[in-house]
């Protein structure tokens, strides 16, 4: 089921019980700002998933409401974690769905990274 931008945060939603380890996940990494952790149904040999620790719906809301030193704090992150998995050399993509339109699923802020092959086109032509 896709969400819309202007939806309000709902914490019962599954990326939020994986925070507050309701629910089990494959971790990578996580510091003050962020956590990540593997895809449960992978797109490419490497798909990892990472979210911010805060309550945001997508990067329409994180980007408007969470606090400097988070966004900061997040996107120092996904780096992180790229190099810290050992993508740097061979590439990586990064991918954040917000709403309708891009098929958001679940409905708490995260970005892709994928990797681990060639990736392709940065859009699907179909
Ligand atoms: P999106 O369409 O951007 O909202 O993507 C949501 C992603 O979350 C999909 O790639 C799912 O495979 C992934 N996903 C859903 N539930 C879980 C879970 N419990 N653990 C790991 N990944 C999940």
């Amino acid at each position: 089921m896709s969400v819309s931008n202007g939806e309000t945060y709902n914490d019962s939603n599954i990326f939020a019980r994986i925070l507050r380890g309701e629910i089990p996940a494959r971790m990578v990494f996580q510091n003050e700002f962020a956590f990540a952790f593997h895809d449960i149904n992978p797109q490419a040999p490497v798909h990892v998933l990472v979210i911010p620790k805060g309550p945001y719906v997508s990067l329409a809301d994180f980007s408007v409401h969470a606090p400097d030193d988070l966004v900061v704090g997040f996107w120092r992150a996904v780096g992180d974690v790229a190099r810290l998995l050992g993508l740097e050399e061979g590439g990586y993509r990064i991918l954040t769905n917000a709403g309708q339109d891009a098929h958001q699923e679940v409905p708490h802020m995260h970005v892709h990274i994928f990797a681990g092959k060639a990736l392709g086109p940065m859009l699907s032509r179909g």
